[in-house]
């Protein structure tokens, strides 16, 4: 499995490739881990990867069905959370979740539903939840994330197999030049022109690859948005973290740094 967009949690990804060569991956999964420590990234991987269509590795992250997932608009993965933001997952929407489950697919072999906050839900919720994961059918898949899989239920718990991540930044990073290039890179955003921002987007060309790639995208998407609260040119930072949040998606398919910084000028002056 290619699961190299989530960050560090090297023994869980292998534990996991191994699985996915083997029996196969799990019909249900709980994710849980402190805020930050990838719960979604894992989650949108673990679901392309069950949809994906490739004969190799999955994701392949280039496949349709793996394109449309990580960019959070296939019509079979569906993220639940509850009805009102820091509102847990209630249950109607289990039993909603329920009677959709029983829809077929509409392109694939699966259904997979990720569900946040999972542990938070009361619990006549979660039992909702565990006769899903009893009697739901057999194409659908089930991802609770939670901060910590102690806020579940026992039964629910025993129905699932349990992955977690490990907090962000266990291991070291190099904080500062980051943060220094997402100013930089925010700088150019909220006021330079097309050449120049141009130049400044090299800067996503990190020797890190990847991982550092998503980082510095994450912190400067940070920035963005903290600089659009404080004021200045808020139309350009709004767009630009808007950009950014792309730009991420992009990353995490292996687009390379070249093609993000030109996706990143060409959008911002598009029709600005
Ligand atoms: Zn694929």
């Amino acid at each position: 499995m290619d699961l190299s967009a989530l960050r560090g949690n090297e023994r869980l990804k292998d534990q996991l490739s191994r699985q996915e060569r083997g029996r196969g991956l799990s019909h249900a999964y709980i994710i849980s881990g402190p805020a930050g420590s990838g719960r979604h990234t894992l989650a949108r991987l673990l679901a392309a990867a069950m949809v994906c269509t490739s004969r190799g590795e999955r994701p392949c992250g280039q496949c349709g069905p793996c394109l449309k997932v990580l960019r959070g608009i296939h019509p079979d993965v569906a993220i639940i959370s509850g009805p009102d933001k820091g509102k847990p997952i209630a249950v109607d929407q289990v039993r909603a979740m329920r009677a959709d489950a029983y829809i077929r697919p509409n392109e694939g072999e699966r259904k997979i539903y990720i569900l946040e906050g999972a542990g938070q839900m009361n619990a006549s919720a979660q039992n909702a939840m565990l006769k899903l994961l009893e009697e739901g059918p057999r194409y659908a898949s089930f991802l609770l994330l939670a901060d910590s899989a102690g806020g579940l239920l026992q039964t629910v718990r025993s129905r699932c197999e349990e992955l977690a991540l490990l907090p962000a930044g266990s291991g070291e990073e190099p904080e500062g030049e980051r943060s220094l290039l997402a100013g930089r890179l925010a700088d150019a955003l909220e006021g330079a022109g097309e050449l120049e921002l141009l130049e400044a987007a090299m800067a996503l060309d990190t020797k890190g690859g990847r991982e550092e790639l998503l980082a510095l995208l994450s912190a400067l998407e940070t920035e963005l948005s903290a600089r659009a609260v404080r004021g200045g040119n808020r139309r350009r930072l709004l767009r630009a973290a808007e950009l950014v949040k792309k730009l991420q998606g992009g990353a995490r398919l292996n687009v390379n740094a070249g093609q993000l910084s030109g996706w990143l000028c060409a959008g911002m002056f598009e029709d600005l």
